[in-house]
């Protein structure tokens, strides 16, 4: 691949302050990282400019057929002084499976690892240092084509920018109320379900309103062709213990492999639990419940690690989980991740990268 062009800003901004206040995604970097893509000369031009607007002309593909991928990973400042990435290599895996669905060239994977590292070495000062703040990551190819004609772009931008985000617990883990949904559908098998798209996230919005009106923070989605069969948690994959064993939904087609469900489930496997993928039914989870066997519920996502379930509604049917409380799996779990992602534990897993 080329060398990667860098041009630096003239006119740095001020850093934020208040590192108690940074919330999630509001405040963006000095650079950003550009490469486009052209038929005839595939991806080229790579280079970190100064962060602002793109220029993009109205009639421009992504805006009208949404043909748009994205990523999420956060880079880590230990103690000591280091900056970590976690497992970024199979973020651009994934980007690449989410392009292959959204007739999008693929990238060259090490590349885009290489880009992330360079960008975050030159915007290194814009790492938060409070506990468990982070630097957010994110990559995404868009169409550029001016052309209103339904087909695959000839024209793309791949661009990476960072957000500095705040701990995403400042008062410690806190369990959900969560609604399991019965009418609105995420994704089908054969759809786009296991890609990072736009168009997944927009198809959400509206159930996820509605189970806000009525106090719940996410919803519970449930398979598009029976609504019989659990699939993930708001924008994060889930796991239940049931009876000591701990079950999440296999990865059949409209759930995404998350990379954080991919590290609990080999994390609790060196614990010596009991993991199962497979379907798992609402069903059986509200059987399990009503027989004081639903121990633990948690989503698991890069943005907030563990997200503990405190209660699930699915219709009329009310599911307290430990009794509302954090259950020890899912604490130990996220005191585990986190302590690798910060650089607190020794990394045994061999996940983590260092930007140097
Ligand atoms: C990003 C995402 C996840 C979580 O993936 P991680 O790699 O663990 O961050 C889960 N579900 C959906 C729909 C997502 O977009």
């Amino acid at each position: 691949m080329e060398k990667i062009r860098v041009e630096l800003t003239k006119h740095p901004k001020a850093k934020p302050a208040d590192q108690s206040k940074l919330g999630f995604g509001q405040i963006f970097t000095d650079h950003m990282f550009l490469m486009n893509y052209d038929e005839g000369q595939g991806w080229h031009d790579p280079r970190i400019v100064p962060y602002g607007p793109i220029e993009l002309d109205p009639s421009a593909m992504c805006l009208h057929y949404g043909q748009e991928v994205f990523e999420g990973m956060k880079a880590y400042r230990t103690d000591d002084g280091r900056i970590l990435l976690f497992r970024p290599d199979k973020n651009m895996a994934r980007l690449n499976v989410s392009n292959d669905r959204l007739c999008i060239p693929p990238i060259d994977e090490a590349f885009g690892v290489e880009a992330v590292k360079e960008l975050v070495k030159v915007d290194q000062d814009w790492i938060p240092t409070a506990k468990d703040t982070s630097l957010y990551i994110r990559p995404f190819i868009f169409s550029t084509d001016a052309h209103l004609g339904v087909h695959p772009a000839k024209h793309l931008l791949f661009c990476i920018i960072l957000s500095p985000v705040g701990a995403y617990y400042p008062e410690g883990l806190n369990p959900v109320k969560i609604y399991v949904e019965n009418e609105y559908v995420r994704a089908v098998k054969g759809g786009m379900g296991f890609t990072k798209t736009g168009g997944n996230y927009a198809a959400s919005l509206k159930a996820q309103d509605e189970a806000e009106k009525i106090g719940y923070t996410q919803v519970l989605w449930l398979d598009g062709v029976e609504r019989k069969y659990v699939e993930e948690v708001g924008t994060m994959n889930v796991f239940f213990k049931v009876d000591g064993e701990i079950l999440t939904p296999a990865l059949q087609g409209s759930i995404l492999s998350g990379i954080t469900r991919m590290s609990c489930i080999e994390i609790l496997k060196s614990w010596g639990m009991k993991v199962t993928e497979r379907r798992v039914g609402i069903q059986e989870l509200a059987d399990a419940a009503k027989a004081g066997k639903l121990e633990e519920a948690f989503g698991s996502g890069t943005a907030a690690v563990i997200s503990p379930i405190g209660e699930l509604r699915w219709k009329d049917d009310i599911m307290p989980i430990n009794n509302g409380e954090i259950g020890p799996v899912s604490q130990k779990l996220y005191d585990t991740l986190t302590g690798i992602q910060w650089g607190r534990i020794p990394d045994e897993f061999g996940w983590t990268v260092e930007v140097k």
